[in-house]
């Protein structure tokens, strides 16, 4: 027995390995400044810079929408802070009850039930809907996002990982399942980090001759497709044929929270049976008042929506006029190749640096080793001029760290 363990050495010795794979992340210390977007105040060691920020996830900048600022602030004065329990247990407000009715409208569904993030709906859900039915099968995209993956593992029950968008090997699986086994396809609609999109109708109708149930991610999608934001299931007039839509707050909305929207029978099983749901305490009432109002304005302003895919469109011609390595994107997300970890960190550092440019670096295991990248993502707030700085500045790094141009 060794009594005098170091742990403490464990610790160092796993942020070592990450640091030597050149894949440490460090956080950019930013004061976001409201009504200012997408301007923001960088608190490094030695200075105070003002930077422009190229890779929130606040797509249209609805965190700092004066109405939404408005609706937290009201909705504090009105009912406090802090929503007091469980949703069991005096936590639900009349607050909660309005935002779900609102979300489930948003999405054509009987019901809605909210979660405290996107992450641990896709966790709960995913996981609490494999167990309920029998003998279940998932069937889930090898892209599929960390929290759609803590479902399935959590849910204890077999997977199978289709390719990306593969829906010859989807099919294949699907021939190979018993067809008296219970069967759930979890994919998502917009895959964030290379902006294209999954073949939704596909899907649902190998779902309908198989006998699946389907689970989407909108998460990258809602508030900013379809005439009224229920994402790219309402572009493409699906969300009938989906069994669970699951969404955000936190993106296009602004806030923080997560959701599924679906039948009133599934809603009502996960809100009963769901840890994940049930043991913890609800969002607070500012955080609902200002998603209440969050919701409702990108829902009736679709000139948001139209001015954030032109802008998008925009930055896409001039990064690819400029030579740059573009990758393929049909959505909002500019990715832009490095292919190299320290190669794309160093980039992002130099562009913080040296030109007042905040975009994180994308590496593994994010995205798969070699394939590391910016991702930029232009809200209708980033106006040509700062586009064509960001252009210039890239042109510059990507010169003087001799990075690969586009093919
Ligand atoms: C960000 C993200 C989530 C998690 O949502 P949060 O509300 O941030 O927890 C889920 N799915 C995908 C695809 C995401 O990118």
């Amino acid at each position: 027995m060794n009594g005098n363990m170091d742990y403490e050495s464990f610790f160092k010795q796993s942020v070592d390995t990450i640091k030597n794979e050149g894949r440490y992340r460090v956080f950019a210390n930013l004061e976001r400044q409201a009504g200012n977007y997408p301007h923001a105040i960088n608190r490094r060691a030695d200075a105070t810079e003002n930077v422009v920020v190229w890779c929130s996830n606040d797509y249209l900048g609805q965190s700092q929408n004066p109405v939404v600022r408005e609706a937290l602030v009201e909705a504090a004065q009105q009912f406090g802070c802090g929503s007091g329990g469980t949703r069991n247990i005096s936590g639900t407000t009349h607050l909660h009850v309005i935002l779900e009715e609102e979300l489930a409208q948003l999405h054509n569904k009987e019901a809605a039930l909210l979660f405290t993030s996107g992450y641990v709906s896709n966790d709960a859900a995913i996981s609490t809907i494999a167990k309920l039915v029998p003998n279940c099968v998932i069937l889930s995209d090898e892209w599929n996002h960390a929290s759609m993956i803590a479902g399935v593992r959590n849910s204890g029950c077999e997977k199978l990982i289709y390719r990306h968008c593969d829906m010859t090997h989807l099919e294949e699986l699907l021939q190979g399942v018993d067809s008296d086994r219970s069967k759930l396809i979890v994919f998502e609609s917009v895959y964030s980090m290379d902006g294209d999109i999954s073949p939704i109708g596909e899907i649902c109708d190998l779902a309908d001759k198989y006998g699946a149930m389907t689970y989407i991610d909108e998460v990258h999608a809602v508030g900013l497709y379809g005439e009224t934001g229920g994402g790219i299931s309402e572009c493409d007039g699906l969300a009938d044929r989906l069994t669970v839509i699951e969404g955000t707050l936190a993106k296009g909305f602004g806030m923080v929270g997560g959701y599924i929207a679906a039948s009133n029978a599934l809603v009502d099983a996960i809100r009963s049976n769901a840890p994940g749901f049930i043991f913890t305490t609800t969002l607070p009432p500012p955080v609902i008042g200002g998603a209440i109002a969050s919701v409702r304005y990108v829902r009736e302003h679709n000139e948001l929506r139209i001015k954030h895919q032109e802008r998008a469109a925009t930055l896409k011609r001039m990064v690819a006029d400029a030579g740059l390595p573009l990758m393929d994107s049909v959505t909002h997300i500019v990715p832009v190749m490095v292919g190299d970890p320290v190669l794309c960190k160093r980039a992002t550092d130099m562009l913080l640096e040296d030109y007042n440019i905040y975009i994180q670096p994308i590496n593994y295991p994010t995205v798969p080793k070699g394939t590391e990248r910016l991702r930029i993502t232009p809200t209708p707030f980033h106006s040509d001029e700062l586009m064509e700085d960001l252009v210039r500045a890239l042109v510059e790094v990507w010169q003087r760290l001799e990075l690969k141009q586009a093919a």
